[in-house]
């Protein structure tokens, strides 16, 4: 999607700190932190939302919570929540899907 903006940072059009990157997703601080550790998950495949999930996307979605864990773990984080908002009536303003990681943590 050439006008996402997540599209345009996992294309490296838009630099960021990325911090993690394989071929099904890419991880990056947000830039707009709640908590002291705030990341994002983000899937390569542009999926606007959860609720545009088509067949075999929760494999996608299911490397995103391993791939959360994981570096949720090499920060020694012990507690965290993960969020995906769903539609704008669910709080999300950027159609790309992307699992919120936030910690106190970290
Ligand atoms: P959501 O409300 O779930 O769609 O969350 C979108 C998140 O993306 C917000 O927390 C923003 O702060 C974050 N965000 C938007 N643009 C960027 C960017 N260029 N780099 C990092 N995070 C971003
Ligand atoms: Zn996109």
């Amino acid at each position: 999607m050439s006008d996402c903006i997540f599209c345009k940072i996992i294309s490296k059009d838009i630099p960021t700190d990325l911090l993690y990157e394989d071929d099904v997703c890419v991880i990056f601080p947000d830039i707009k932190p709640i908590a002291k550790t705030h990341l994002l998950i983000i899937s390569k495949k542009h999926i606007p939302t959860i609720a545009d999930m088509e067949d075999g996307d929760e494999k996608i979605v299911g490397h995103m919570v391993k791939q959360a864990k994981e570096i949720a773990k090499e920060k020694g984080l012990t507690g965290y929540k993960l969020q995906f908002n769903v539609g704008k009536d669910g709080g999300q303003e950027v159609f790309h899907i992307h699992l919120h990681l936030i910690s106190n943590q970290g």
